[in-house]
Order: C-alpha cells, then sequence, then structure tokens
C-alpha cells in the first residue's frame, strides 16, 4: 500500500456551501458533544463528504479524509516503521494524527476496507476512546475533539458485507439520500452556476432517472452526476449532450440503456 494514497494533510476548510435536509447538523454537534461517533449511509454522490466538510469547517477542525478500499490495513490507518537516512522512525497514519491531534477522522466507504481495521476502531469507538498502537507499544487516548465518522454506501452490492452489529452499535447513524427537489434544485444552482429555471428541469430530469430503477441501472443518477451536467450546460453545451457524456455515458455501458436516457432526456430538454 502506497501511503501517500491516504490524505496525510488535513484539508483546508473554506466555509464549504452546504444545504440541510433535515436535523443532521445538530445530531452531529450532539454526537460531538458526547464523543460519539458518527456512520452516516447513503448512495454515492449524495452529499455525504460535503456534510462532514462542513461539519468540520463549522466547529473548526481539523479533518482527515481515507478512502477506504479493499487493500486498506490497520496500518495505513495508524501508522508504520519507515526507513529513512537515519534508521528507522515510526509515522502516524490519518487516524493516529487525527487522535492526537484531537481533528476529524472520517473513513469514506468504510466497509470497502479490511475487516481487521475493527480491531483499532472498536476500543475508539465505545467510551474508552483510546487507541492502542501495537507497533510502538503506546496507548493512545484520543484528544477532546476527537471524532470517528464513517460512511458506507447500502447499496444491493454492499448488501453481503455489511458492519457487523458489533460495530454499527457503537455509532450514532443517519441515513443520507438525495435532497429532495427544491432542495436540489439550489445545490445545483450554487454548484453550476446554472438559472433557476434550468436547475429545475435537470432536477426534474435526475428524478425521472431516478425512477428508471435498479432494472435498468446500477446506480441511480446522484447529485454530484446532475452538477457536472449542469457545469457543462452553464458553459454554453448543448444540453443534450452535456446529457449524454455526464449520464448516459457514466451511468451505463448497454446501449439499450443509454437510449432509454436519452429518450426521457429529451423530454426534459
Ligand atoms: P458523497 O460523499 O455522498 O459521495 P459528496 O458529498 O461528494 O457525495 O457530494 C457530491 C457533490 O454534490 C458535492 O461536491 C457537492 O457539490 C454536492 N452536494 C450534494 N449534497 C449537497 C448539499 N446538501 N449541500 C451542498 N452541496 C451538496
Amino acid at each position: 500500500m502506497d501511503a501517500t494514497r491516504l490524505d496525510l494533510h488535513p484539508q483546508q476548510q473554506s466555509g464549504l456551501y452546504y444545504h440541510a435536509s433535515g436535523a443532521e447538523v445538530e445530531l452531529f454537534e450532539q454526537a460531538d458533544r458526547f464523543g460519539m461517533p458518527v456512520l452516516i449511509k447513503g448512495p454515492t454522490g449524495c452529499g455525504k463528504t460535503r456534510f462532514i466538510q462542513h461539519m468540520a469547517d463549522r466547529l473548526g477542525r481539523k479533518l482527515y479524509t481515507v478512502a477506504c478500499h479493499d487493500d486498506l490495513t490497520t496500518a495505513d490507518l495508524v501508522g508504520r516503521h519507515l526507513i529513512g537516512a537515519n534508521g528507522t522512525f515510526w509515522q502516524d497514519g490519518p487516524l493516529t494524527r487525527a487522535v492526537r491531534e484531537g481533528a476529524i477522522c472520517y473513513l469514506d466507504e468504510v466497509i470497502e476496507a479490511r475487516k481487521d481495521i475493527t480491531v483499532v476502531l472498536h476500543p475508539l469507538a465505545d467510551d474508552r476512546r483510546i487507541l492502542p498502537l501495537e507497533a510502538t507499544g503506546e496507548e493512545l487516548q484520543a484528544a477532546p475533539g476527537f471524532m470517528l465518522v464513517v460512511s458506507y454506501n447500502p447499496g444491493y452490492r454492499n448488501l453481503l458485507k455489511g458492519l457487523k452489529p458489533s460495530t454499527r452499535q457503537r455509532f450514532v447513524a443517519m441515513a443520507f439520500d438525495y435532497p429532495e427537489a427544491v432542495a436540489e434544485s439550489r445545490i445545483l444552482q450554487h454548484e453550476s452556476g446554472l438559472d433557476p429555471a434550468q436547475a429545475n428541469q435537470l432536477v426534474a430530469l435526475g428524478n425521472a432517472l431516478r425512477h428508471l430503477g435498479q432494472h435498468d441501472l446500477e446506480e441511480a443518477p446522484s447529485t454530484r452526476l446532475l452538477i457536472h451536467t449542469g457545469r457543462l450546460i452553464a458553459a454554453g453545451m448543448d444540453p443534450r449532450q452535456a446529457c449524454e457524456a455526464c449520464m448516459a455515458q457514466p451511468l451505463t455501458d448497454e446501449p439499450t440503456a443509454q437510449a432509454a436516457i436519452m429518450d426521457i432526456v429529451r423530454v426534459h430538454f
């Protein structure tokens, strides 16, 4: 595993725009107050990462984000000994840094990671809030402000891999979904520069495609995908071409499904 693939540098927070859909901001703040970890489930591109960036900003915390994948090991999170010019030295991983600094550590798509990471997550995710570093013999007490946040997409492909109950029950959990139409239109206008009428058209198209269901598409069009389409349209591109490039092609490789998408596109643009 190449350590450079992990984000060891906290993102600079710059007042990122976030449109709340419910009580998620308050819930997150309460979880933080009580030192409880947070689990966010929801389809890809629905605003999970943006929400956490917003909350880190709001709480004035550093944020370490780790995009989990099936090779991700405990050492990638916690740290490892490296060999340098002056011999071996210990390098903290992003989780350890967050624990020491009282920052937020966000494990995106946590169920992709290897199962052995639960060994370090469990003592951190309950009242103990400790991180045992086996390699150095240290047992770190999480600094005030440390928060563990994990997310995953409970789509059908992940059903079998889901988190174990003993892990899930340590978290305050929130279910995210695509924003409702008025909110999604506002987000589109803000993020892509579309005017309100076009943003509404694109949201209506997105919702029509979402109703196609899983038989036709592996995954529904996300808010992110609508934003990409909206940016090209706002830049002056022909809307149908933008929808072909940002919707039909990314959503499926099946020519019949692409044709079905373009039929729906032509009803809207
Ligand atoms: P996820 O982490 O769920 O895959 P993201 O948080 O990266 O998705 O969302 C994709 C993009 O959609 C964001 O970069 C942002 O532009 C936009 N977005 C989605 N939901 C919201 C929201 N509630 N407020 C502001 N922007 C949002």
